[in-house]
C-alpha cells in the first residue's frame, strides 16, 4: 500500500518556513502539477514555481519537506494531471505525497471561515489547524472512518466482489462504507454487508488500516465469513455487481497501493 513506501514518514507539524529546495504540491481541483517522468510522478520544487507563493508545511517524507502551495501557480515543464492519472504512476513517496497532499488541500478548500461565529479562520502557526481570528475556534482536517470488507464464503472457496454503481472506478471492489456516528468498525461492517448484498457475516477479522486521501478516508480492512445463506441480495443504488469469485479467478497483482487490492491479493494467494 503507497503509504508503506515511505521507510520514514513524520506528520508532525513543522513551523518552518519552506526553502527553495522543499517539495511543493499546487492542486487546481482534482489535478496536481507535476511532471511524469518513466510513469514515475516529479513535483516541482519551490524555487521552480513561477512566482513566490503563500504556502503551508503538509509533513516529511525520507528527508524531504512538503509544502502545499494555497495559490494559483504554474512552473516551467510541469502540468497539471488529474489524480486518476497520480493513480496509477509508480508507487512511491511522491504518489504518496500527492494523495496526503490532496486531502490536506480539500482541508483549506473546505475551511475558509469559521462556522460557529462567521469571521475568516487562519491557520495556527504551532499545529495542524485552522484557527478563527475572532472566537478562536480550532479546525482540524476531516477523517472520515470507513471499513472495507473481505466476506468470505469458506465452504465454496469465494469472495465476494462488487461494482460500483455511478463512480468512475469501474473495477472490482470490495463491499465498503462509512461507518456512522455512535458505531464501532465492527458494527458498521456488519451493517454494510447486510444493506450492500443481504448477507449475515460473523468472525470479523482485522486487516489493516489505510489512509485515503483522494476522499479524506480511513479505511479499515476486515476479512469475515459468510454465515447463513450466500444468496446475494445486491442494493442497485449503491452496487451494479455483487458476485462470489473463486479464489483462483480473483483478479489481483501484488503490490497493489490500495487496502482493497491488498485484500483482494491476500485472498488469491491463500494468506486469509
Ligand atoms: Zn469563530
Amino acid at each position: 500500500m503507497f503509504q508503506d513506501i515511505p521507510q520514514n514518514v513524520d506528520i508532525q507539524y513543522d513551523p518552518e518556513p519552506a526553502g527553495d529546495s522543499d517539495s511543493v504540491l499546487c492542486f487546481d481541483g482534482r489535478s496536481v502539477l507535476v511532471r511524469i517522468d518513466d510513469n514515475k510522478a516529479v513535483l516541482p520544487q519551490m524555487c521552480e514555481l513561477d512566482h513566490k507563493v503563500r504556502n503551508v508545511f503538509i509533513f516529511k517524507a525520507d528527508g524531504t519537506r512538503y509544502f502545499l502551495c494555497l495559490e494559483k501557480a504554474s512552473a516551467k515543464g510541469f502540468g497539471f494531471e488529474p489524480l486518476d492519472r497520480i493513480r496509477y504512476v509508480e508507487a512511491d513517496d511522491e504518489q504518496y505525497a500527492v494523495v496526503t497532499g490532496y486531502h490536506y488541500y480539500c482541508f483549506h478548500c473546505e475551511n475558509r471561515f469559521c462556522s460557529v461565529c462567521g469571521a475568516r479562520l487562519e491557520h495556527s502557526p504551532q499545529k495542524r489547524c485552522m484557527v478563527c481570528t475572532d472566537c478562536k475556534n480550532e479546525v482540524y482536517p476531516k477523517l472520515s472512518p470507513a471499513v472495507i470488507l473481505g466476506i468470505i464464503d469458506e465452504k465454496n472457496d469465494s469472495i465476494l466482489l462488487t461494482r460500483y454503481a455511478g463512480r468512475e472506478y469501474k473495477k472490482y471492489a470490495l463491499v465498503a462504507g462509512f461507518v456512522e456516528m455512535g458505531e464501532s468498525a465492527e458494527a458498521a461492517a456488519k451493517r454494510e454487508a447486510m444493506e450492500e448484498t443481504g448477507l449475515e457475516i460473523t468472525d470479523l477479522e482485522y486487516f489493516a488500516t489505510q489512509p485515503w486521501g483522494f476522499a479524506q478516508n480511513l479505511l479499515i480492512g476486515y476479512f469475515a465469513k459468510v454465515s447463513g445463506s450466500r444468496e446475494i441480495k445486491m442494493d442497485a443504488s449503491e452496487l451494479s455487481e455483487a458476485v462470489w469469485v473463486k479464489r483462483e479467478d480473483v483478479p489481483a497483482q501484488p503490490g497493489g497501493i490500495s487496502l482493497t487490492g491488498e485484500m483482494m491479493w491476500a485472498f488469491k494467494s491463500s494468506q486469509r
